[in-house]
């Protein structure tokens, strides 16, 4: 395929040709075909979301591979990184392996699987499987249901530095949380219990550790200025999810149980100073905590309803339409959602649109803003934290080079799947195997 006059990150206008799943060269006046005329486009490279919770195993109510991955597809995602803590989480060889059966059964899109660290993991020979990441890593003093104590803590560490592996963190110190809210119903409750002081002391612990063993940390899910400051300070990334930039306690009126999630929304002040962070390049990427659950699971008191919100799907829309609003420019967008998580994550083959690289390839109209609904998103559970906000949608958007979706809203001279559907035949591969 040779994609004519395209406009890529930089501005320019070029032809992508694109040969056996690879970008085969990018310039002007190239020969090759079949051409598609894009010259109205833009493209990115296909974003890598590095924390998703596709909830399979265990959880197939709240979201499958399928499910998951057709929504990745339908926002731009190309590459997915599933998180362990399924049912049984994947902190064993045995649970790993059945976990990449079920992915390579459904996934659309390329996926990484990381390896869980829990009571009774397999340790070193869980790294020697064709894992992306290990965590996140629950840091917590005590071991509980998902929180690793700080022994298993270290020598998941020191296992992952040996083994040169990097380590996601989600880091909350549980011993800071502030008890005196517990009496509170108000969704905003939620927020000051577990206060911004719980996340930054966790952080500088986490990379305390690192530096001890040498190990590569990347911190999950950052949500306030010190937290992002104190990875940067120590040479590990951090990665801020798109509802930490975009929302605060001020939505928590709309939002109610709906919007708790962990770390919590923060205040306006603290929201703008991590919003600046991304703007100004501290964060490394963005990434969106993928956490579906079902409305009915939401719809209960602020202590009872489950921790999370869907967002793989409106990740890149939402940064496309913030380059509308003049806070981030195309370069930044593909630096955030795709060549920073494939350079930390060691995903060699992608987050480019350099010949050699596989053709992951995001088209969008840049003047084409939709509204956010959450009854048309591809995700199971039916809703959003972002209705009504406006997103930039993919177009057309190819794994390896071929067709993994197509928008219904897409010019006709576009190439489709081959059978009318917007999803295309393809299968994902697991990155880490396929480097
Ligand atoms: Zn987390």
């Amino acid at each position: 395929m040779l994609l004519r006059d395209v406009t890529i990150p930089n501005g320019r206008q070029v032809d992508i040709r694109l040969e056996e799943g690879v970008i085969d060269a990018v310039g002007r006046q190239l020969r090759g075909g079949p051409v598609v005329d894009a010259s109205g486009l833009r493209v990115t490279p296909g974003a890598i979301d590095v924390h998703v919770h596709c909830r399979e195993p265990g959880g197939a109510h709240k979201e499958t591979w399928e499910t998951g991955s057709r929504a990745a597809a339908a926002g731009g995602v190309t590459t997915i990184v599933d998180q362990p803590n399924t049912d049984p989480p994947t902190s064993t060889v045995k649970a790993f392996r059945e976990k990449t059966d079920i992915a390579a059964a459904s996934s659309i899109v390329d996926y990484g699987i990381n390896a869980g660290v829990t009571k009774g993991w397999d340790g070193a020979t869980l790294l020697d499987e064709p894992i992306a990441a290990l965590g996140e890593v629950f840091m917590a003093d005590s071991t509980g249901d998902l929180g690793v104590g700080m022994d298993m803590f270290e020598e998941a560490l020191e296992l992952a530095a040996d083994a040169d592996v990097l380590v996601t963190v989600h880091a909350e110190d549980e011993t800071r949380f502030d008890d005196g809210v517990r009496d509170r119903s108000d969704a905003n409750a939620w927020s000051e219990y577990r206060r911004p002081a719980a996340e930054v002391a966790a952080v500088a612990r986490a990379c305390e550790v690192a530096e001890r063993y040498g190990t590569r940390i990347h911190i999950a899910h950052a949500s306030t200025p010190g937290a992002i400051d104190l990875a940067h300070k120590w040479g590990q990334t951090a990665e801020v999810s798109p509802h930490h930039l975009l929302l605060s306690t001020e939505h928590l009126d709309r939002l109610g149980t709906f919007g708790r999630m962990n770390p919590p929304l923060r205040d306006e002040s603290i929201r703008s100073a991590v919003a600046d962070r991304v703007h100004h390049g501290s964060v490394a990427m963005i990434a969106t905590d993928h956490a579906p659950h079902t409305i009915e699971e939401k719809e209960t008191d602020i202590w009872s309803a489950p921790s999370g919100v869907p967002g793989v799907e409106t990740m890149l829309p939402l940064l496309l339409a913030q380059v509308q609003g003049g806070e981030l420019d195309y370069e930044a967008v593909a630096r955030l959602t795709s060549n920073a998580p494939a350079r930390r994550f060691g995903f060699g083959r992608k987050g480019s649109l350099s010949p050699g690289s596989d053709a992951d390839l995001v088209l969008f109209d840049p003047t084409d803003r939709r509204p956010i609904l959450g009854d048309e998103l591809h995700t199971d559970c039916g809703w959003t934290p972002f209705e009504g906000y406006e997103g930039v949608f993919p177009h057309l958007v190819l794994l390896r080079g071929e067709v993994v979706y197509r928008a219904p809203w897409a010019d006709s001279n576009l190439p489709g799947s081959g059978k009318g559907e917007p999803f295309g035949p393809i299968r994902g591969k697991n990155v880490v195997e396929a480097d």
